[in-house]
């Protein structure tokens, strides 16, 4: 045969999709003697993820592309959270990192959604697919923790409570599936900033730290429809985020005007949800909202879904 090409061999690689958090409950406590505020949350996994794929590289090191979501600002090196959890796992295997990854970003970058713990996640269990090598759970959450406070629920998906900073996870078993509408503004905040804007709120006498879960937690387990979660919806960050980017005030406000059954700053923010009764309402809603402007984007999610090692 001649003119005729071999077809290329596939290229070997691990893909994982890593789901978004968001924190229907957010308690914010004191910072502890180790500067991280002791936390009582309720996470939830949402329809909105990032994909991490891992292929073989022939040369030694960690190479790092981006496509997709807020790509070009984000670091390629050491500092992006792929990165560092790729190493690890080559550092716990003993093993000479050679890996190129690729990140394909949905999860809006800096936005209280967790797009950088869940990149950390998938590189996580990505790498550790390619190189065969065997994390057993306890470690695995070892070193998810150490990338992060999110990190480790961002393995495990569903709804889980998090004590501790966070890391500390309790599942929860939800019996449902909650609708919401996702809305990113043009600016970010970044954790740090928020929790230093939460401690300065407090020396003015003003937030509260709701550390008691059980409310929303038997919402979750007992299935409770959208209108009676709407009224257990806790962000402790709220007062600080809308203090940081004051025009998300109207933002929420929008949404609830147009039929939203609340609006809940996600995490630090400044990303904000509204939560819908059910999916023919969160398109209708989304649809009013886009319309309305004042979001970057609106994106449609449901949640709880499964992380990518459940
Ligand atoms: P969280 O809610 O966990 O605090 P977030 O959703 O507010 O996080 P991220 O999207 O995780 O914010 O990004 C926070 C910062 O982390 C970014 O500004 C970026 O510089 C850095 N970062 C490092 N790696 C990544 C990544 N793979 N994806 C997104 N951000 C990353």
């Amino acid at each position: 045969m001649t003119g005729q090409t071999a077809p290329a061999a596939p290229q070997a690689g691990v893909s994982v999709d890593v789901p978004a958090k968001i924190n229907p409950h957010l308690g914010v406590g004191d910072p502890r003697a180790d500067g991280y505020h002791a936390l009582s949350t309720v996470y939830q996994a949402i329809s909105l993820h990032d994909t991490v794929t891992a292929q073989p590289r022939d040369e030694p090191g960690i190479a790092i592309t981006i496509s997709g979501e807020g790509a070009g600002e984000l670091p390629t090196d050491e500092g992006n959270l792929a990165h560092k959890a790729a190493k690890l796992v080559a550092l716990y295997a003993g093993i000479e990192p050679a890996v190129k990854l690729h990140l394909n970003k949905r999860i809006p970058v800096a936005g209280g959604l967790a797009g950088g713990s869940a990149d950390a996640a998938g590189a996580l269990i990505a790498c550790a697919r390619l190189w065969d090598v065997e994390i057993g759970d306890a470690e695995l959450h070892r070193l998810a923790a150490g990338l992060g406070s999110d990190v480790p629920f961002c393995l495990k998906g569903g709804t889980a409570i998090g004590t501790g900073r966070g890391e500390e996870l309790t599942p929860v078993r939800a019996k449902g599936s909650w609708h919401w509408v996702v809305a990113t503004t043009d600016t970010q905040i970044s954790t740090p900033e928020c929790y230093k804007e939460v401690d300065r709120l407090r020396e003015d006498g003003i937030g509260r730290y709701s550390a008691d879960i059980a409310p929303i937690v038997a919402a979750f387990e007992g299935g409770a429809d959208a209108d009676s979660l709407a009224r257990l919806l806790v962000n402790d960050m709220e007062a600080a985020a809308v203090s940081l980017r004051p025009q998300l005030a109207s933002l929420m406000h929008g949404g609830l005007e147009e039929g939203a059954l609340a609006a809940h700053v996600s995490g630090s923010g400044p990303t904000v949800l509204f939560l819908a009764t059910d999916v023919k309402h969160a398109v209708a809603l989304a649809r009013r909202i886009r319309m309305r402007g004042g979001a970057r984007s609106v994106h449609l999610a449901h949640g709880p879904v499964s992380g990518p090692a459940a």
